[in-house]
């Protein structure tokens, strides 16, 4: 049985006063009797160790937005995974469609990232997800694949145990619009059985895949609620304290019912 998760994104917000405010509001408020739901929080690399000291909580978990695919020296603007695992942090998204579009990001170098972070123990959440262009052309499902193929099947049956996978439209995030359930969940099947004919049913039927795209407290009943998808990467709505906590709150009552 696959527990719910929910994951927020920060991205490049807020600043330093809000996000202390933020990591202190949900320090206090998440709801403490979550058993069922994993709750991760990611934001910027400078809050990083800010927020392992405000949270006294250790079933909050924290993760980096990104990893860099070398492991140390002259690579100025860097973070490594062994930095990130110095502090603590035990998840990193990698290949968020941002990273892929603005900052060139191939599945070679994202393949680099993933295995780095997988030596030192980092969960990489990796993300993939089709454009808008590419879903009006029913492109999506052979994209998905070779983001998928072209970054993870390199790895083996003890690594790819370890990897999340978020499916996030491009289309869907930061839009307003999300993907409907029955299209989420469409995406989320057809992963899972990407990844049950190369490994194995174990592997796929324990693998947390979450749905990222516009989540809302008013919309994410409906996309928990559906059988693949295991939680949420939540962008905009992680910013906003009470919309975060009321979210986790959602995926406790799907798990609870
Ligand atoms: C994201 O940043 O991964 C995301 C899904 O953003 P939003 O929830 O704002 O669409």
């Amino acid at each position: 049985m696959r527990k719910k998760f929910v994951a927020g994104n920060w991205k490049m917000n807020p600043n330093y006063p809000e996000a202390l405010e933020l990591l202190k509001y949900l320090n206090i408020n998440v709801p403490k009797d979550h058993s069922n739901v994993d709750i991760l929080i990611c934001p910027p690399f400078i809050y990083l160790s800010e927020a392992k000291n405000i949270f006294t909580r250790p079933d909050i978990y924290l993760g980096a937005q990104n990893a860099s695919a070398y492991t140390n020296g002259a690579y100025t603007g860097e973070i490594s995974s062994t930095m990130l695992k110095s502090l603590g942090i035990d998840y990193a998204i990698i290949g968020h469609s941002e990273r892929r579009q603005y900052f060139g990001e191939s599945e070679e170098v994202l393949a680099k990232k993933i295995k780095l972070c997988l030596q030192e123990n980092i969960t990489p959440i990796f993300c993939v997800g089709e454009t808008l262009e590419q879903r009006n052309a029913n492109e999506q499902f052979e994209i998905v694949k070779k983001q998928i193929s072209g970054a993870l099947y390199d790895l083996s049956i003890e690594q790819i145990k370890k990897i999340i996978i978020a499916y996030e439209p491009v289309w869907a995030i930061g839009t307003g619009v999300n993907a409907t359930p029955q299209q989420a969940q469409e995406m989320h099947t057809f992963i899972r059985n990407m990844i049950m004919n190369k490994y194995d049913d174990v592997v796929s039927q324990n693998m947390i895949i979450l749905y990222g795209g516009s989540v809302k407290k008013d919309n994410a009943y409906e996309l928990f609620s559906m059988p693949d998808i295991d939680g949420g990467l939540i962008g905009g709505a992680s910013l906003k304290g009470e919309e975060f906590v009321s979210i986790i709150a959602t995926a406790m009552n799907i798990v609870n019912k």
